[in-house]
């Protein structure tokens, strides 16, 4: 037996025809010419059950009994094991109460691995032999096959079809929701299209607003149109992926809204003409407001920040050890004569103007602000190209960011003046204004220093001198209380020359002065008092014509490491000079004690 399947079969694939239609006639061919046996093509549904495709002359009730038959494990189902399947045995059982035998079944073939459904071949006799046609039902099969492929493909498309429709539906509304309107524009012939959520946008209803690209561009505000257009053409033009524009609209009450509308051409000619072209437009009037309001703050804290004389700024050390002026008011110009943008990223150029005496100070201060989240405070020197050696002095707040930076916000300012009356103050405070050497008050801090280095160093010395000016009174009496300070400053000029760098002066009384000879024993001490009694004995004062003998007493000391202060080497001194003056004066006692 053999089937050559006719056109007709072919051309009803081609064409897609409906499904069951082709299946019975590809059943009536094997029938027509094999009259012996009956066709029945039974398709998988539902992945669970079989329903009868095509089954031309086979009988209504026998169709209803198979109808709906279980067809488990059909995906692992294959030819080979068919033939032990329970669906087979239903099968034959069944088709035996209505007289009939089945005599082949071959399953029908998906592109993918799972089996679709079955062609089933009946005999009326008990005995046919299958092989006699087998490749027949083979060929049958794979039309069959082809038929519900075709089938299912198109099924898909048709699901993939209704999921994108649905998927456009929601997103159109989603954006209509969302407050944004949606725009069609004809290109070619001038209309455009506007979604209800575009015109309620500017306060229209469906009705009022006409579909003419020039009525459209009425609505924009006169002072944008211009850029509007130019944007669209550049667009129409290829020059721009898309079509995007920030620009005011007239609403229907009169007053203008700012939108940000975008589109793209969706479809152009042969020759690039565009066609059509779909877009978005989105109210943005709250959103600029916003920012308008944002830019006015800053704006604000900026010209504030450069209006401050002195340096504004957010300063920023990361954990890898970089630094930089995460923000810098104009004011870095005056503070370090650097320019903002010269800080934004390094910070070397600050720390080379640094004065190098400060350096350290300021690393280290700027480390334990960042470790404790102290406030930072410091007071530092700078040198500029342009004003030198400045006073700054810093402050700043630190805060921890989440990368382990430190973020300090903070100040600084020019204090060079107030230093400069601090050092002076501080001037006053330590020196006597007549003689300029050390007061009484700053010389007996250096002796409580001296005294200090003395006890805590085991074999550290320091002589004391007590010097008294002879016989004073009656220079004062005999010349004049000005001529007096003259003399005073004399003897003060000779000291000093004496003095090694480490060794202290200080006017601690009228015409008492006192010395602490660092490193020095009595022989040192002695040699020093010496030459002072020498040299002012042998340097009289010269002013005018006249000349004035000048001469002095000292009482030598030697600080002991056992003192409990420093009253106590200087009452020895002090008890020394007594001796000299009662021995006739110009001359040099030693403390024996
Ligand atoms: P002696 O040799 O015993 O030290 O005699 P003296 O006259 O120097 O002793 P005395 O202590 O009696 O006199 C010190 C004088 O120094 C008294 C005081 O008027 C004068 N005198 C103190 N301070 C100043 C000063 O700043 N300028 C002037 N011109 N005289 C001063
Ligand atoms: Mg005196
Ligand atoms: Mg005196």
């Amino acid at each position: 037996m053999n089937v050559n399947f006719s056109p007709s079969v072919l051309t009803h694939i081609a064409q897609g025809a409906a499904l069951a239609e082709t299946l019975t006639c590809i059943a009536h061919e094997i029938e027509e010419k094999n009259p012996e046996l009956a066709i029945a093509i039974l398709l998988l549904e539902d992945g669970q059950h079989l329903r009868v495709g095509a089954a031309p002359s086979l009988h209504p009730d026998y169709c209803r009994a198979i109808d709906g038959m279980a067809a488990d494990d059909m995906g692992q189902m294959d030819a080979g094991n068919i033939e032990d399947s329970r669906l087979l045995s239903g099968l034959r059982d069944t088709a035996l109460r209505y007289g009939l035998h089945v005599s082949a079944i071959t399953p029908l073939h998906s592109g993918t691995n799972s089996v679709p459904g079955f062609f089933i071949v009946h005999t009326r006799t008990a005995e046919q032999d299958s092989s006699l046609y087998r490749q027949t039902m083979t060929d049958a099969a794979v039309l069959a096959s082809i038929a519900v492929q075709g089938h299912d493909a198109e099924a898909r498309i048709r699901k993939a079809e209704n999921a994108l429709l649905q998927n456009e539906t929601i997103m159109a509304q989603a954006i209509e929701g969302s407050g944004t309107g949606i725009w069609d524009r004809n290109i070619a012939t001038g209309e455009i299209h506007y979604s209800s959520g575009w015109k309620a946008m500017l306060g229209y209803v469906d009705t009022e607003i006409t579909n003419q690209i020039e009525h459209s561009y009425s609505r924009v505000h006169p002072d944008d149109l211009a850029h509007v257009q130019a944007t669209m053409q550049a667009h129409f033009d290829q020059k721009t992926a898309s079509y995007a524009v920030e620009h005011r609209i007239r609403c229907k009450d009169g007053s203008y809204k700012y939108i940000s509308s975008r589109g793209r051409v969706v479809s152009r000619d042969a020759a690039g003409k565009p066609l059509r072209m779909i877009g978005t437009t989105t109210d943005i009037t709250a959103m600029r407001a916003l920012s308008d309001k944002l830019q006015q703050s800053v704006d604000l804290i900026t010209s504030l920040t450069n209006e401050v004389p002195g340096l504004v700024y957010q300063y920023r050390s990361r954990p890898n050890g970089s630094a930089c002026f995460s923000y810098a008011s104009e004011g870095i110009r005056d503070i370090y004569e650097l320019a903002p943008e010269q800080v934004a990223d390094d910070v070397t150029l600050v720390h080379r103007i640094i004065h190098p005496d400060d350096y350290a100070d300021y690393c280290a201060s700027l480390d334990a602000s960042a470790a404790s989240l102290t406030p930072w405070h410091l007071e530092y020197r700078v040198i500029l190209p342009k004003q030198g050696l400045r006073w700054r002095q810093g402050d700043a707040k630190p805060q921890r960011l989440p990368d382990g930076s430190t973020l300090w916000h903070g100040f600084i300012t020019d204090v060079t003046e107030r230093k400069q009356i601090e050092i002076e103050l501080q001037g006053f405070a330590t020196i006597d204004f007549l003689t300029q050497l050390p007061n009484r008050r700053y010389f007996m801090t250096r002796m409580e220093e001296e005294l200090a280095r003395i006890q805590r160093i085991g074999g550290a010395r320091a002589a004391v001198l007590m010097c008294d000016l002879d016989h004073f009174k009656l220079i004062n009496d005999s010349h004049g209380h000005a001529i007096g300070d003259l003399v005073l400053k004399h003897f003060a000029v000779i000291l000093r020359n004496a003095l090694r760098k480490n060794d202290t002066v200080g006017r601690v009384g009228g015409e008492e002065f006192a010395v602490v000879l660092s490193d020095a024993g009595l022989d040192e001490a002695s040699v020093f008092a010496q030459r002072v009694r020498k040299q002012i004995a042998e340097t009289p004062f010269v002013f005018g014509t006249s000349t004035i003998a000048v001469t002095v007493s000292i009482g030598i000391a030697i600080m002991n490491a056992a003192d409990d202060n420093t009253d106590a080497s200087l009452s020895r001194s002090d008890m020394a000079l007594y001796r000299a003056k009662e021995s006739g004066r110009n001359r040099i006692e030693i403390d024996v004690n």
